[in-house]
């Protein structure tokens, strides 16, 4: 292909001398040009097919890093740097991502508010310090010189990281473990779902066929497990209120007789969808000690709600917001999404305020993220038309309502493709936390995941190893192959007991 004929900066090529920090370097080029396609190449290798309009060098050796950009064809950057590549391998990366994300501020004219962050846990950072003993003012300072990181955005994370750290202090997340139960059941799929979650009514004959496959998986938890203590319990999916009433009493009553709940600080049912949830489930809820639930608008836009699929209306939100606070259920958490396909700031601003008539315990914002396996990926053309926004301005009257009802930021995380490269950011009333949430995102504490999809995490040396082992996704294969769930399990088990 010959190079600089066509201008096309929809169109990226990344070349390589050699195997290393490839993802790296993707996951800038992408931050900065989220829709372009970005292939990536080794030199010695034939250059891809197609014409792209900007093409980024990097060459690294073992004392120096280079690196060179070319915009149709002519050379518009190019920088060197040194480094010590074999003493010193995660601080090279460090230079590098900082050597691109400078080459691509000065070619866009733009910084992004994360700054060369490409992780999905940008807390673990202040956390970290902060166990190490250091002071928010010197996190700040390191944040921002060596990561780039905006003044907003280092303020947001040291913040969540001073707050997590102190609701984790009173848990003994070390000798303890968290459980996930997931159950891949929706009323109908999200345009935007990636969790691979089931419609219904496909598998309504075979749903306790599932519950016999998931009760044994979690009695068989809890028999390898021993005597390690149970610190919080989450039912996720999918929507758990898909399961009628007997089936969740059988489920949650199978989760109470097997577990020991002397040291469960958490239980949550994340109920979701409004058009699952009946009274009667949440009086089944009510018969066990779960403690928070979540009741999930997204939008309060009707318009909207219609476009990505779900089948309810905001009145129904609204009624089963209601009808569990009369049940009793004090601590309810409401997630909404940024960037839904039609939605700008008039139509946030519109939810924001129905959810805060209606001042929930909690709430977790979303920024959408557009990935590949969704309706609204495959589809994206139809949806093209209708504008897809989010900016700070968006983010801050997030923060602004969270604030009013007198909750404050706990927990983040970022994803790939989230639009404007923004994060998911938990806010809670204090007390109101979800714990969880915290342990899962900072990675403290190993989680074993029963169900169809659910991904076991063992986390060994606190926190800087990970081992997972995951289930299988399709629920036919899940009821089929649950012995081999099993047998997968009881290797991670031994090899995480035995240190
Ligand atoms: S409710 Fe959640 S899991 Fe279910 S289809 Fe929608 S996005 Fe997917």
């Amino acid at each position: 292909m010959k190079r600089g004929t066509i201008l096309l900066l929809n169109n990226i090529a990344i070349r390589f001398n050699k195997k290393d920090f490839e993802y790296d370097v993707y996951s800038l080029v992408k931050a900065f040009y989220p829709h372009a396609q970005v292939t990536m190449f080794y030199e010695g290798e034939e250059e891809p097919e197609g014409a792209y309009g900007m093409l980024l060098l990097v060459a690294y050796g073992s004392q120096e890093i280079c690196l060179a950009v070319e915009k149709d064809g002519t050379e518009i950057f190019r920088q060197q740097v040194a480094v010590d590549y074999e003493k010193d391998r995660p601080e090279t990366k460090n230079v590098l991502k900082r050597l691109v994300y400078g080459a691509l501020c000065q070619v866009t004219g733009k910084t992004l508010p994360w700054g060369d962050l490409t992780g999905i846990r940008p807390t673990k950072i202040p956390m970290k310090l902060l166990e190490e003993g250091w002071k928010n003012t010197q996190i700040a300072q390191y944040m921002r010189e060596t990561y780039g990181v905006s003044n907003e955005k280092t303020a947001l994370a040291i913040t969540i990281a001073n707050r997590e750290k102190a609701l984790l202090q009173d848990l003994d997340y070390e000798n303890g473990y968290s459980l996930y139960v997931g159950i891949p059941f929706c009323p109908s799929i999200c345009l935007y779902c990636s969790f691979g979650s089931h419609p219904l009514e496909r598998w309504t004959k075979r749903v306790d066929e599932y519950l016999d496959a998931l009760c044994k998986e979690l009695t068989f938890i809890r028999e390898e497990m021993g005597e390690r203590k149970l610190t919080t319990v989450y039912i996720g999916g999918g929507t758990p209120t898909t399961l009628e009433p007997e089936q969740l009493r059988r489920l949650l009553s199978h989760i109470q007789t097997t577990f020991d709940f002397t040291w469960v600080k958490e239980y949550t049912v994340e109920a979701g969808r409004p058009d699952s949830i009946t009274r009667e489930k949440l009086q089944v809820m009510k018969e066990f000690p779960v403690t928070r639930i979540s009741v999930n608008p997204q939008t309060m836009n009707q318009k909207t709600l219609d476009v990505i699929g779900r089948k309810h209306t905001v009145e129904d939100t609204v009624n089963i917001f209601h009808m569990a606070r009369e049940l009793g259920f004090d601590n309810i958490n409401m997630d909404l999404i940024i960037g839904l396909p039609g939605e700008g700031k008039e139509e946030v601003a519109h939810t924001l305020q129905e959810v805060e008539n209606l001042h929930p315990d909690s709430l977790t914002i979303h920024s959408l993220a557009l990935k590949r396996a969704t309706r609204l990926n495959l589809f994206k053309d139809k949806y093209e038309e209708m504008s897809f926004e989010n900016s700070q301005e968006i983010m801050e009257m997030t923060q602004q309502c969270a604030r009013n009802m007198g909750m404050g930021p706990y927990y983040l995380y970022r994803q790939k493709n989230i639009a404007g490269n923004f994060e998911n950011v938990g806010y809670a009333e204090v007390d109101k936390a979800g714990i969880y949430n915290i342990l899962i995102m900072e990675e403290k504490q190993t989680i074993l995941a029963a169900g169809a999809g659910a991904s076991t995490k063992f986390v060994f040396e606190h926190g800087t190893r990970i081992e997972r082992v995951e289930n299988v996704k399709d629920v036919n294969n899940y009821i089929l192959r649950i012995d081999e769930m099993l047998e997968r399990k009881r290797v991670g088990i031994e090899k995480y007991l035995n240190g």
